[in-house]
């Protein structure tokens, strides 16, 4: 007999890293990222982490218990703290569907990128909105899906 399709769930939520992961941020990014793609994989998760002044924010979607969970153990991970979410609930589709796991920081020449913080230098974590967020997340993703589509066609 069929399986039922269970609803996706998305959490979009942002924390700030600690002094420490700070100090080190791409060898403590990389480890994450290393153990995160193995078990979203896993557990059938997508999603996008963006590493931006300080902050994370990172999105998680698919099955509801399975965000829930790894919801719940990221967010007793000491490596961050001040942990928000900015938007959760069921979803249509996956945004992200192409990532187990993707960590970005925003490079200045980034020009999407800037357009979506409103070439702002005072950009700030803390005010995005579940639709700043989203749009945030998602020209993020779209700019590295095309970085990949042009590697690969060169
Ligand atoms: P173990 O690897 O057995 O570790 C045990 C405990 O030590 C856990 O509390 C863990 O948080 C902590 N820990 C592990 N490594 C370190 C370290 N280098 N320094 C300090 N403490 C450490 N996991 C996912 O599965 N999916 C994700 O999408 C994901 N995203 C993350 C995003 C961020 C910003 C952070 C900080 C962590 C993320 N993690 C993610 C990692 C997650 O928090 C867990 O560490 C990981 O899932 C392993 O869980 P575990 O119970 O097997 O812990």
């Amino acid at each position: 007999m069929a399986q039922p399709v269970l609803p996706l769930y998305r959490i979009l939520y942002r924390s700030c890293q600690t002094l420490e992961v700070a100090q080190n941020l791409d060898f403590e990014v990389d480890q994450i990222i290393e153990k995160a793609m193995t078990r979203n994989r896993a557990v059938g998760l997508t999603g996008l982490l963006l590493v931006i002044r300080g902050h994370f924010i990172q999105a998680l979607e698919g099955q509801v218990d399975e965000v829930r969970t790894t919801y719940a153990r990221i967010s007793r991970d000491p490596r961050h703290r001040d942990l928000h979410i900015i938007t959760q609930g069921p979803t249509a589709d996956r945004l992200f569907g192409d990532w187990s796991m993707c960590a970005s920081s925003l490079a200045p020449s980034d020009k999407a990128i800037l357009n979506v913080l409103n070439g702002k230098d005072d950009f700030k974590p803390r005010a995005l909105t579940p639709t700043s967020a989203l749009r945030l997340l998602t020209t993020v993703a779209e700019i590295r899906r095309r970085a990949v589509v042009e590697t690969l066609a060169s």
